[in-house]
């Protein structure tokens, strides 16, 4: 029997992150290739009903009252812990807020290795990795014996990682998680604004590429005649063009429209881990090798500037019929 492969799963408001499912689909790879299992580790509180869905050998599932909310602190503890005793091949961290906090926490406590923002796992150990906000792709080959990896979304689809049956369930005790320096106090809830950017169904998100202020009045047009709601990535924000309630991403919101209308965003891992639940991503981008075009599922590198007036027009056109 070879080296398992560990993935910690996310998880938020008892809904498992779609982050999860793509590490699950990507450990599988590495797995294959080195003959152990895909083990889930789910850390938490009354949240054993989280496990149905994961598609992985087996789940260890540790249940602790200080493991209720997510805390870098005990999640360190028991993370690793299990590591230590089980020498995996690999674990498997999201490349979010969570994610590379713990990660980081691990590398330094052990001494081990960790490739950061891995997009695909082989079966052969080689990773690439999207680096520099994912503008550059690095391929190399994953540290022996024991690696620490965090992942981005779009090499795998979540489906891939979602399990048909509900895995076997080990209890997993936990060590000494008294003490901890951290507690969470509360959630600081994004405020929801004028509109709730998760809620809507059709969203056109706007970014660096909109190149000024005015010329969000196309987008705008465009939102009113399909009935979309525009909201954006974080240089837009950052500009005071649109307020904090419409950014999207890591300090923004999470979204999962029908449709999400991606102009002028290169889809930076921070962006992105955002939008990984949309039904379908739709980008309008001048350049074909930008990092968005890896979760598109349809695109164009025609400018936006003049697409945008376009289907505006052809909507008119459609309704007006
Ligand atoms: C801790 C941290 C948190 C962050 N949180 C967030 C977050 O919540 N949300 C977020 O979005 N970012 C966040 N970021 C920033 C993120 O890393 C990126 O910098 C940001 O997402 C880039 O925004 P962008 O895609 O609009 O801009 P750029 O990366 O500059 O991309 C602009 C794109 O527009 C294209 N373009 C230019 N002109 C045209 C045209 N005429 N027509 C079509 N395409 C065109 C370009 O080819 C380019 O790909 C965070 C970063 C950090 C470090």
């Amino acid at each position: 029997m070879g080296q398992d492969v560990f993935v910690v799963v996310e998880y938020l408001r008892r809904e498992v992150s779609d982050i999860s499912y793509v590490m699950l689909a990507a450990a599988r790879q590495l797995a294959q290739g080195c003959g152990g299992n895909v083990v889930a580790v789910l850390l938490g509180q009354n949240a054993k009903e989280l496990t149905g869905s994961l598609s992985a050998d087996r789940v260890l599932y540790c249940d602790h009252p200080s493991l209720a909310d997510f805390n870098p602190d005990a999640y360190r503890a028991v993370i690793m812990n299990l590591v230590k005793e089980q020498s995996p091949r690999a674990v498997l961290f999201g490349h979010t807020t969570i994610g590379t906090d713990v990660a980081g926490l691990i590398s330094e406590g052990l001494s081990l290795p960790l490739v950061s923002s891995c997009l695909t796992l082989g079966a052969d150990g080689k990773f690439i990795s999207q680096i520099c906000g994912g503008k550059i792709m690095v391929e190399g080959e994953l540290p022996a014996p024991s690696a620490l990896i965090t992942v981005v979304p779009g090499g795998y689809k979540s489906e891939e990682g979602k399990a048909s049956k509900p895995p076997e369930v080990t209890a997993l005790a936990a060590p000494a998680l008294e003490n901890l320096r951290l507690a969470l106090k509360k959630y600081i809830e994004p405020d929801a604004g004028d509109v709730d950017i998760s809620k809507a169904s059709l969203l056109i998100a706007v970014g660096r590429g909109i190149q000024n202020k005015d010329n969000l009045d196309l987008v705008n047009e465009l939102a009113a005649a399909t009935g979309g709601t525009v909201c954006a990535s974080r240089p837009v924000v950052d500009q005071g063009w649109l307020p904090t309630t419409r950014l999207v991403g890591k300090s923004g919101k999470r979204v999962k429209p029908k449709i999400y209308l991606a102009l002028g965003i290169s889809g930076a891992p921070e962006h992105v881990e955002a939008i990984g639940e949309s039904d379908v991503i739709i980008a309008v981008n001048t350049d074909l090798n930008a990092p968005i075009f890896n979760v598109a599922k349809f695109g164009t590198t025609l400018d936006l500037l003049e697409v945008v007036p376009q289907l505006t027009e052809k909507v008119r056109q459609i309704q007006a019929s």
